[in-house]
């Protein structure tokens, strides 16, 4: 699956629904982006969850399985998609938004996570890691918290203690 309907990822142009889901910021420019490249590089049978553009390089997030499809043989998709958008692509395969997160968390550990209700009604995930782990991250807390904001499309936090 794509963020987007595969005749749109085709075409390059969106159709009433896809257009719907860009407007009301449930898939983003850089999912649209993403789909018509990935979906060139499958001819239809690739797909991917998310695309979410952290600042300094994009993370997409794919079924583990496509992964080596994703990035083509010797690295071609990923080279050709990075030079498309002008940013660095890292990609990241998880199979449910659980084992992403401990994916983008790993190797340090989740101490717990809990869901705090915030004053205007809303709910926010709070992630708690360990202090000695913070060294060990894959990338900094900020783009970690972005990615899984997007993800869960909730509020995150992320604690260190
Ligand atoms: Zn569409």
């Amino acid at each position: 699956m794509l963020p987007i309907c595969n005749i749109c990822a085709k075409t390059r142009t969106l159709c009433a629904s896809c257009e719907t889901k860009l407007k009301n910021e449930e898939i983003s420019e850089m999912d649209v982006k993403i789909a018509q490249m990935i979906y060139d590089f499958g001819k239809g049978d690739l797909g991917f969850e998310k695309a979410v553009d952290v600042g300094d390089f994009v993370v997409v997030l794919s079924q583990k399985a496509d992964i080596g499809k994703i990035i083509g043989p010797g690295g071609e998709n990923l080279r050709k998609m990075e030079e498309s958008i002008g940013m660095h692509i890292k990609i990241m395969g998880a199979s449910s938004a659980e084992e992403m997160i401990h994916t983008l968390i790993s190797p340090a550990n989740i101490v717990s996570t809990s869901r705090l209700y915030k004053a205007d009604g809303g709910i926010m995930k709070k992630i708690t890691i360990n202090k000695n782990d913070v060294d060990k991250l894959k990338m900094d807390l900020h783009s970690i918290k972005k990615i899984v904001s997007n993800l869960l499309h909730t509020d995150v936090e992320i604690v260190v203690e």
